[in-house]
């Protein structure tokens, strides 16, 4: 574990994102007073770096392994900045001396949240000319020309593919299916095995049922626009039971003006033509097939228990069964892929040819059993690159497709971000929704998270935009046992 000591408990969030961001492998802890009190056996190691708040100034300083000091690097133009100047001061001055210290510069400089083009897109709206927002980027963030040029597209992207939603009056409907075939090596989601589920899937969805009649009624007089089931993996239900469920969601919400309609298939081993035929049936628009990689020895690794045959043949059987609408998703930096590797992913999915191809880096999330097996075998994980991103770009344009959603995650590999690509048209609304946070989204099924997005307008004219959450409980048992529980929720979140 890496130590770094700060005297006071301030920035720590921005602080341990970009550190971490610099040293990918570290076990960061900061440690504050606070901190130190709660944490003895801890506060005692020696520290890798530290940062003083001063009156007048504020000193980080880098320690060697002896435990001496290596550097010192000092702002001194924080005095009398105000709180958020001193923020973007201290933001600037963190990344610059981790920049010297390493030799490194971020691609996506010193921004630390997952929505880069959220903060492209609220200037474009501003009516902040291009020029100026890019001249912002790179002198306050220190955002690449690159990043900044992909950041624009999709901003200006996304605002055209929105322009027909009901923002006001509207929401999207996300169902959250938490089984899985297998639980994948990387997986942070909630996600449980079917097989230990299948005696209580019927009791799931007694309980899903109940909670769409319930938010139904909270949701009467809006429209809705878009329709997300993802999880987990909903096609690890079986065909009697999607088609349950698939009925009661039709009957239950109104989808006169619903623009596009996704049920996440991804895993290849769940995919039968049975299950596309219900699909199809109740006018599912989009679907997603994910192969992640379709290097086998990386599949095996990566528990999918599915082979590239299974994804190459669940894809042409979606073709066959009428869906003209669908994602591929893969991620870079899977442990031991190089780039003769990625390249030959992409290779097989030019022959396929998707609608649209979603590009991720490898996150190392705590949760994922990724973490334990980073620490048995080293970190070779973290091994994606600007060529691996190139060559998937590369494939997706050449493809006819172009980006339009964009997001980044904590500990990302290669400090990257994953990119969604599309054809014309064949864009994912709700994935640009869930990033842009400009619209409603009422989440049902155990670990979703409901998004209620309210904007106002203050005396000055200014426009605000409310975000307010509202969980449930991730676990299968406890969100059938508390169901009533759930509703009750929404039910206060939305008489607010
Ligand atoms: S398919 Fe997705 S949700 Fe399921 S275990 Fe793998 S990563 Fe997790």
């Amino acid at each position: 574990m890496q130590i770094l000591k700060s005297n006071r408990a301030q920035f720590v969030y921005e602080t341990h994102a970009l550190v971490k961001s610099f040293y990918p492998a570290w076990d960061l802890k900061i440690l504050t007073p606070e901190s130190v009190v709660k944490d003895r056996k801890i506060s005692a190691l020696p520290p890798s770096m530290e940062l003083e708040f001063l009156d007048d100034c504020v000193k980080f300083t880098v320690y060697n392994s002896l435990h001496n000091i290596e550097n010192t690097y000092t702002c001194w133009d924080v005095g009398q900045a105000d709180a958020a100047a001193y923020k973007n001061t201290f933001g600037r001055f963190l990344y610059t001396s981790l920049r010297e210290e390493t030799g490194i510069s971020l691609p996506w400089g010193n921004l630390t949240g997952v929505r880069p083009t959220k903060l492209i897109m609220s200037m474009l709206e501003e009516g902040k000319s291009e020029q100026d927002i890019a001249s912002y980027l790179e002198e306050q963030h220190f955002v690449s020309r690159e990043k900044i040029a992909l950041g624009m597209e999709i901003a200006k992207r996304e605002a055209e593919i929105l322009r027909t939603l009901h923002y006001e009056n509207g929401y999207s409907l996300y169902i959250g299916i938490p089984f899985c075939p297998t639980t994948c090596l990387y997986c942070s989601f909630t996600s449980y095995p079917i097989s230990a589920w299948r005696g209580r899937v019927g009791e799931y969805l007694d309980a899903l049922e109940y909670e769409m009649e319930e938010t139904a009624k909270l949701c009467q007089g809006k429209i809705l626009d878009t329709v997300y089931i993802g999880g987990g993996t909903p096609t690890s239900l079986s065909a009697a039971e999607l088609d349950r469920l698939l009925t009661a969601l039709r009957r239950i919400f109104d989808f006169g003006a619903v623009q596009e309609f996704t049920v996440e298939a991804g895993r290849a081993d769940s995919i039968t033509d049975e299950k596309l035929k219900v699909m199809k049936k109740h006018g599912v628009t989009r679907i997603s097939v994910n192969p992640q990689t379709m290097r086998q020895k990386t599949l095996d690794l990566i528990g999918r228990r599915h082979t590239v045959k299974q994804v190459t043949d669940a894809f042409l059987m979606a073709r066959k069964a009428g869906f003209d609408n669908i994602n591929m998703d893969i991620i870079l930096g899977l442990p031991g892929e190089t780039e003769e590797d990625v390249q030959a992913t992409i290779e097989q999915i030019l022959v396929l040819t998707p609608d649209s191809l979603t590009v991720h880096s490898l996150a190392v999330k705590r949760a994922s059993a990724l973490n334990k097996w980073i620490a048995e075998n080293g970190v070779t994980a973290y091994n994606n690159t600007e060529e691996t991103m190139r060559i998937a770009a590369l494939g997706a344009r050449s493809m006819g497709m172009s980006p339009y959603y964009l997001y980044r995650q904590k500990n990302m590999s290669g400090n990257f971000e994953n990119v969604g690509y599309c054809a014309e048209g064949k864009y994912g609304i709700y994935n640009i929704l869930i990033m842009e946070e400009k619209q409603t989204i009422v989440a049902l099924g155990a670990g979703s998270i409901t998004k209620k997005v309210t904007r106002r307008t203050s005396a000055d004219g200014s426009e605000n935009t409310l975000i307010e959450r509202c969980e449930n409980v991730k676990e299968v048992a406890q969100y059938i046992e508390r169901i009533e529980e759930m509703v009750e929720r929404k039910r206060v979140l939305f008489s607010e």
